[in-house]
């Protein structure tokens, strides 16, 4: 098969125009060409009113070896890449000890598939509940204000991500093709197939739920086991030889000990109590940069017209996604912020992700079909330890976590101390004064959006650079700075506030046998690349197991 890429047809076109254009770009007669199937679909919107559709195809042709050799120096005819995934080992027939994974989000997932798979029989402790109660404790919070500091948007069966606008596309740098393994189990799991060739495949909630209950039976049926419920809450360890200390199990919130050697640690960027505890026990951490700010809600249409004109609403375009940046001037400590945007849900709701009580945290999620009125993105400023010092002086790696948890009480107070989220609307925010009422755009926020202003929310240096980015954004996307448009706050959870950093052989720096793995870990940021990190930490780990 060959690689056909950057065929590009008007968005209308026919299949019969894409087989032609096959013909024409390869000079074959139709006779030659036996078959072809879309590897990723693309768009540009550059050119107002004439989108174009930009394919990648795997040819099937009679004419093969004699195309690659005249089209031998143009980059956009290849041979098609080899992208199946081959398993690094199999587990050894008589299996001494089986691993452990603390985490069932993408990351825990995959790592649990991948290790099932190869015969490890991986034992998977999740702290909360399997994802229909856990659904239905998230609602609690959202209809009756009521917090599950287990069972969250952030805690419990799938992970962070779950709830979510289930955005699959990440920027990692992925050369052996582990992307598309998580894409394929996705599929396997009830994903639509469009998110193995779509430029920015999404799932959405619903399906989501699902999706991870029939990989958890999969793991399952290949002799993996999954404990929802039991919070890791101790270490047990031992002094390694080389001066480090070394893993031999962990204690739970129960009291319960279990055995292992191998810990991945798949916690997700919300395990505070977890990460004090690593910390106490002294496994390696560091302090690192992540971002705060507010989630901003338009209604879609702004968004779909100034992104795509007047072919705003085309079925093959869907609900429109942005993606902002604004380098801020320098303030008067010679410094320049960045803002942008971050987890851009078209189409969607903005939902309230605390998984603590008396705290308040916004992010965002949608549906498969995005057809809710608002879209909804983050818009935040990035942090990094030097600005930690004024919420915990130690200048410790647990300084950023001190630093969210101000931020998102001071939400809370600001809310009305019910978990509704402290609200303004962009033209008051910009003017600086409190708004009363809500105009044009309702917002989406469940259980409440509580109006007044947000100056106090952030540190003054982050306002100031929001403030300064949203005209600039206004310049791109002509309504963003829209009076009516409204901010939420708070977003802290952008990333890990915290790394626990690990070696060349993905374990943590002085603990052999943990590793650290997926978004808590600071090593993924998005359900795509936690689950790629949870595929290659598997693979380490049934190395090592295995003696390859
Ligand atoms: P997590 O998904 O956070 O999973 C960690 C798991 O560890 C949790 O289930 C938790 O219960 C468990 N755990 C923690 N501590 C312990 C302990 N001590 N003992 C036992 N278990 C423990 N990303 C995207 O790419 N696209 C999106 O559209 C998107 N939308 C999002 C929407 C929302 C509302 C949220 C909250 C996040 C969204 N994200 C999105 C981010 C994405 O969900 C995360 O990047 C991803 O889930 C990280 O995966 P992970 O496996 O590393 O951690």
């Amino acid at each position: 098969m060959l690689r056909l890429t950057d065929l590009k047809l008007p968005l209308d076109h026919s299949e019969a125009a894409l087989t032609a254009a096959i013909l024409k770009r390869l000079d074959i007669e139709a006779g030659a060409l036996t078959g072809y199937s879309i590897a990723k679909r693309s768009y540009d919107a550059r050119k107002r009113g004439a989108i174009a559709l930009i394919y990648a195809l795997d040819i099937d042709t009679t004419h093969e070896a004699e195309l690659l050799r005249r089209f031998a120096d143009d980059p956009h005819v290849q041979p098609t890449p080899d992208t199946s995934y081959h398993f690094v080992t199999q587990a050894p027939p008589k299996l001494s000890q089986r691993p452990l994974v603390i985490g069932f989000g993408p990351c825990g997932l995959f790592a649990g598939l991948i290790l099932a798979q190869m015969g490890f029989r991986p034992i998977i402790l999740d702290r909360g509940k399997g994802v229909r109660e856990r659904t239905k404790d998230t609602w609690d919070l959202w209809r009756k204000r009521h917090l599950h500091p287990e069972s969250n948007v952030q805690f419990g069966e799938g992970g962070a991500g779950t709830f979510s606008d289930g955005k699959l596309h990440s920027q990692i740098r992925d050369p052996l093709h582990h992307g598309r393994k998580v894409l394929t189990e996705f599929v396997k799991a009830g994903a639509p197939e469009e998110i193995l060739y779509v430029s920015k495949p999404h799932i959405g909630t619903f399906r989501l739920v699902t999706m991870v209950e029939n990989m958890r039976a999969t793991i399952e049926s290949l002799g993996g086991e999954i404990r929802f419920s039991s919070r890791v809450d101790d270490l047990l360890l031992e002094p390694a030889a080389d001066g480090r200390q070394r893993i031999r199990g962990v204690t739970l919130a129960s009291g319960e000990q279990i055995r292992a050697d191998h810990v991945v640690l798949a916690l997700g960027h919300s395990a505070r109590d977890t990460f004090e505890m690593l910390h106490a026990r002294g496994v390696y951490l560091e302090a690192k940069p992540f971002s705060i700010g507010f989630r901003i809600e338009h209604p879609q249409s702004v968004i779909d017209s100034a992104r795509f004109g007047p072919q705003a609403g085309h079925p093959v375009l869907g609900a429109a996604d942005y993606k902002l940046v604004h380098h801020c001037k320098k303030d008067q400590d010679g410094r320049g912020r960045t803002v942008y945007s971050f987890c851009m849900c078209p189409g969607g709701t903005v939902v309230a992700a605390a998984s603590e009580p008396g705290r308040v945290v916004t992010n965002g999620m949608s549906q498969y079909s995005r057809n809710e009125r608002n879209a909804n993105a983050a818009v935040v400023v990035g942090i990094d330890p030097s600005d930690f010092a004024p919420y915990d002086a130690s200048g410790g790696p647990l300084a950023g976590i001190a630093l969210q948890r101000a931020l998102e009480s001071r939400a809370y107070v600001l809310g009305g101390e019910n978990y509704s989220a402290p609200g303004q609307l962009v033209g008051d925010f910009l003017a600086g004064r409190a708004s009363r009422e809500f105009g044009d755009v309702q917002p989406s926020y469940k259980p409440g959006v509580t109006l007044g202003n947000l100056d106090s929310m952030l540190p003054d240096y982050a306002i100031a650079a929001i403030r300064e980015a949203l005209p600039a954004f206004e310049r791109q996307i002509r309504g963003y700075a829209m009076h009516d448009a409204i901010l939420t706050g708070v977003e802290t959870r952008t990333s890990s506030p915290v790394r626990i950093t690990r070696d060349d052989s993905l374990q943590s720096l002085n603990t052999r046998g943990l590793y650290p793995a997926g978004e808590g870990a600071g090593y993924a940021g998005g359900i795509l690349s936690a689950a790629v990190d949870g595929i290659r930490i598997a693979e380490a780990v049934a190395q090592n197991i295995a003696g390859n």
